[in-house]
């Protein structure tokens, strides 16, 4: 499925400032909340879509390597796989819990949010393979960056030697009351996101977030058969979980470079290649280009243009049942366009014998086309 422009999606200029993003993405995902349009997958779908792009546009890193080289810029740079993800985890991610929660102030299980241990979010990345890895199978290197556990503070934000202190706002509770008398409404403390504690001496090295990105390699083993658009989860390579919770997992989606000669059409590949019209006529044998090297395939005398070969067996292989589909071969006629002195004379002698014994295809269809600007 082709990615939309972000800047699209969100409807923003290419030079709209962080606040407006900010501003325009709330909005957006107000209007898209499930709460809203329940059981409306398309209205989660375009939620998740506003959630993507502003990941991007809100990370001056990412939105400069989206602005220079597209969405192929963003290629391990450790996107959210918001496609597998919960609406709850993509409203904490993005901090926007207490402003949700205040407008959806009637769901309770937002406001009271467990701060206890929750898996790591998944991450996306791309892995780009040739037509001969996806024939025989490969393992791939993939290198990608991700949000990790700071390695200063061992993930709690904390400068070295100082220790959280209680957040001030709601007095360690983690829980803020607001309105008064009988509509009283409680939310989640934005100040220190429910935790109850904030730091107040920030580690140097993550500002104190507890997360650093760091660079990540793993190796992929990829099936054989694989599909444009396929995802491989690799377990445990996403970002790690709070309060001990599970990391969250990898999700490879197979992109497949174009082939000079071959295309694919499900497990079968074909190739189109061109013969000289005496070639066709008299037949021969040529090669073809094929997933495992030149192949000798015979042209029998009389190809017409556009007839197809079948070579069993050299497509790809099936990924469950691993059968191996056939490569067609279609073959189109060039017409000699530099004709020396001798070649011309000769295919005059030809053309005069011709006259006198039309081909049966040819006649008829002249004679079809003599009927038709008779019929008009
Ligand atoms: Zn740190
Ligand atoms: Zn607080």
């Amino acid at each position: 499925m082709a990615k939309r422009d972000y800047y699209e999606v969100l409807g923003v200029g290419k030079d709209a400032s962080a606040d407006e993003i900010k501003r325009v993405y709330r909005r957006l995902a107000m209007k898209y909340h499930p709460d809203k349009n329940p059981d409306d997958k398309e209205a989660e779908a375009k939620f998740k879509e506003c959630a993507e792009a502003y990941e991007v546009l809100s990370d001056p890193t990412k939105r400069q390597r989206y602005d220079q080289y597209g969405h192929e810029g963003l290629r391990g740079a450790g996107m959210h796989d918001f496609s597998r993800m919960n609406v709850e985890d993509i409203f904490s991610m993005f901090g926007f819990d207490d402003f949700f929660g205040g407008i959806f102030g009637g769901r309770g299980g937002r406001s009271s949010r467990p701060t206890g241990p929750a898996r790591g979010y998944d991450l996306e990345t791309t892995v780009e393979l040739t037509l001969g890895d996806i024939a025989r199978g490969t393992e791939k290197t993939i290198e990608f960056t991700r949000q990790d556990i700071c390695g200063e503070c061992s993930g709690n934000g904390s400068a070295k030697g100082s220790s959280p202190g209680k957040c001030p706002t709601c007095g360690g509770t983690g829980q803020v009351a607001r309105g008064g008398g009988f509509f009283q409404m409680v939310s989640t403390c934005r100040q220190c996101g429910g935790a109850g504690q904030i730091i107040t001496n920030p580690c140097k090295k993550c500002r104190g977030t507890g997360k650093v990105p760091k660079k990540r390699t793993v190796n992929i083993k990829i099936p054989a058969g694989v599909h444009e658009g396929q995802g491989i989860r690799v377990g445990g390579e996403g970002e790690p979980g709070r309060g001990g919770g599970p990391r969250g997992d990898l999700y490879c989606y197979v992109r497949v470079k174009p082939h000079e000669f071959l295309q694919r059409d499900g497990n079968d590949l074909v190739a189109v290649v061109p013969i000289s019209f005496t070639q066709a006529a008299l037949g021969t044998t040529i090669d073809v280009p094929s997933i495992n090297g030149a192949k000798g395939l015979r042209i029998p005398p009389g190809t017409q243009y556009g007839s197809v070969f079948r070579i069993k067996g050299q497509g790809l292989p099936d990924i469950r049942s691993h059968r191996t589909g056939d490569e067609l071969v279609q073959v189109t006629i060039e017409t000699p366009t530099k004709l020396n002195a001798e070649q011309q004379d000769l295919l005059r002698q030809f053309a005069k014998k011709e006259n006198k014994r039309v081909s049966p295809k040819s006649k008829s269809f002249f004679e079809k086309l003599k009927k038709h600007f008779a019929d008009h």
